[in-house]
């Protein structure tokens, strides 16, 4: 079976329906595929503050929405990024092969840090794509599920997977993005010419998966339109109806060319009240999953204490080998 590697952070609160749709569902899917190890990164978290008690609740909520949404660990391998200490060791040796001006010209760094402002932003968000490499040439991966933002940084993994190997020897795996086109980029409700995103969203714009269904369902039916009537899939000129039309095609495993027939010479009332019921059916089971794994905390952590082993046991293997070509001195 081919392997596949995914990380998602733990967010305070709760994923939103970008992360579902681009990543999540995707996860999910590979489970059936490929050798899949999925990963919760608080590495990744702390390249911003984290306040330490939330940081190890929201590290628990992740890991519930992630089983809640279909993650089965008797198919994949579900772990917490900080139980498996080879992830910092081998994104140290990235660290050394990464150029400067290479990683300067990751957009998400410079997207990130103009938000926060650059002296703000910590050298750790700079690095964050170098840990990313290592996270996934640890297990060999040959797909990465992930939305279109992440693009830039499974290039660069592919960059020093093949400087690596060319240069001491053929040692990793070389990954491909594994980017699912029609959900990529859900677009934020309120202004759907910008990705949905739990740093850059209104509230209003974005669909959090654990709010209240009733305000999941306000939400869509005031998603903004255009002034228009039709509804038609056209993301140039009718960006808000064709990201419903997207979101509604994808819950519902209806094509969007059947969606525009059905909604033919109707409003786009209709399509928001239909779509906010089909959410408010997908939120509610996933509501009370996530709460019951919440419920017990026992349970979830026997789960990723044998997630972490399965984990170590790959990413021991192949940091022995990078340790060795690096030409470091075996430990007697
Ligand atoms: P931030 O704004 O802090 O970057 P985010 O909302 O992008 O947060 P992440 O935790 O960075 O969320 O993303 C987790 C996964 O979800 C990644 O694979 C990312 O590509 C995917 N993803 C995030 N937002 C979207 C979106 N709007 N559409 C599709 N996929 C998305
Ligand atoms: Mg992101």
């Amino acid at each position: 079976r081919p392997r596949a590697l995914s990380g998602i952070q733990p967010t305070a609160g709760s994923f939103h329906l970008g992360n579902y749709l681009g990543a999540i569902r995707q996860y999910v899917a590979l489970q059936e595929t490929h050798d899949a190890f999925y990963m919760v990164v608080d590495l990744h978290a702390i390249t911003v503050p984290q306040d330490p008690a939330e940081l190890r609740a929201n590290t628990r909520l992740a890991a519930a929405q992630l089983l809640a949404a279909g993650l089965d660990p008797e198919r994949c391998t579900l772990f917490i990024q900080s139980h498996v200490p080879e992830h910092a060791q081998l994104g140290w040796i990235m660290n050394c092969l990464t150029g400067f001006g290479e990683a300067s010209r990751m957009t998400q760094f410079k997207d990130k840090s103009a938000k926060q402002g650059t002296d703000r932003a910590t050298v750790g968000l700079f690095t964050y794509p170098i840990l990313q490499v290592a996270d996934i040439l640890l297990y060999q991966a040959n797909a990465v599920p992930v939305g279109e933002d992440q693009r830039q940084h499974i290039e660069l993994t592919r960059d020093l997977a093949e400087r690596f190997n060319t240069r001491f020897g053929d040692t990793f795996t070389i990954p491909a993005p594994h980017i699912v086109k029609e959900v990529a980029k859900i677009y934020d409700l309120q202004d759907p010419t910008i990705k949905m995103s739990k740093s850059a969203s209104t509230p209003k714009g974005l669909i959090n998966l654990l709010d209240e269904p009733k305000t999941t369902a306000k939400k869509i039916k005031s998603a903004v339109t255009d002034t228009d009537t039709v509804i038609r899939f056209d993301p140039v000129n009718k960006p808000g109806v064709s990201n419903l039309l997207t979101i509604q095609s994808t819950l519902t495993g209806k094509s969007v060319a059947e969606l525009e027939a059905e909604y033919e010479g109707r409003m786009y009332g209709a399509l928001k009240t239909d779509l906010a019921d089909i959410m408010v059916d997908f939120v509610t089971p996933f509501r009370s999953r996530t709460q019951e794994y919440l419920d017990d905390p026992e349970t979830l952590d026997s789960i990723l204490a044998k997630g972490a082993e399965k984990a170590r046991a790959v990413a021991a293997e192949t940091l022995a080998a990078t340790y060795d070509r690096v030409g470091f001195l075996p430990a007697k």
